[in-house]
């Protein structure tokens, strides 16, 4: 087992409508020090690849996006998921279901902070259905940038959208693979 998935077994609870709750450590408290180390972690993964910028969704996106940037020196675009009063007009806007509040958020993006040509690195905490990849994907492709790859903390398996991706030709890469998850037993079970 790598260091995530020992940290889902001890820290992770399994919550019905499969939602894994990790929230002591990686979305809502966030252990610093140990997400750095994922950010580490992906910084090798994505060694050989040219990455101009890391893109990802508020809010639980944020932590692993802005600590794996600091490997990779770039910045983070965080996809906003309302316009503020205050958000610029030119914005990219996607579509994105969400899987755990069950409602169509639209995301948008200021057209100053994705451009054409670039090498786009995006990232989130969970990858489920995949609907939120997607989304900031097409947001990328309506800026004419280039999606080098999705780095993902922990994606479940058991819902598809990692493989459906992959089969897409997406380099999605997860620290943690879920293929199972039994809320009656707590027990977890990995690719
Ligand atoms: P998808 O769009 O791939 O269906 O779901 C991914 C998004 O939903 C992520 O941005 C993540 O915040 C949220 N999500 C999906 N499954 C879980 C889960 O089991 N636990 C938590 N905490 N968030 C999840």
């Amino acid at each position: 087992l790598n260091l995530l998935q020992k940290k889902i077994l001890t820290d992770g609870v399994i919550k019905p409508g499969n939602v894994l709750k990790v929230d002591s450590f990686l979305n809502h408290q966030i252990d610093v020090p140990f997400i750095s180390e994922l950010g580490k972690e992906f910084k090798n993964i994505f060694a050989h690849k040219k990455i101009d910028k890391i893109l990802t969704i508020e809010a639980s996106g944020i932590g692993i996006a802005c600590l794996t940037a600091v490997y990779f020196g770039v910045p983070v675009v965080f996809a906003k998921k309302s316009a503020g009063s205050n958000m610029d007009t030119e914005v990219y806007t996607t579509e994105v279901k969400s899987f755990t509040h069950n409602k169509v958020n639209h995301v948008v993006v200021s057209k100053k902070y994705l451009n054409q040509g670039e090498h786009i690195l995006i990232m989130d905490d969970f990858l489920a259905n995949g609907c939120a990849v997607e989304g900031l994907m097409d947001l990328v492709s309506q800026a004419g940038g280039i999606v080098e790859g999705v780095g993902i903390c922990i994606e479940k398996g058991f819902q598809g959208g990692g493989d459906a991706l992959r089969a897409k030709g997406v380099d999605v890469r997860s620290l943690a693979i879920i293929d199972k998850m039994d809320a009656a037993t707590g027990t977890i079970t990995f690719r």
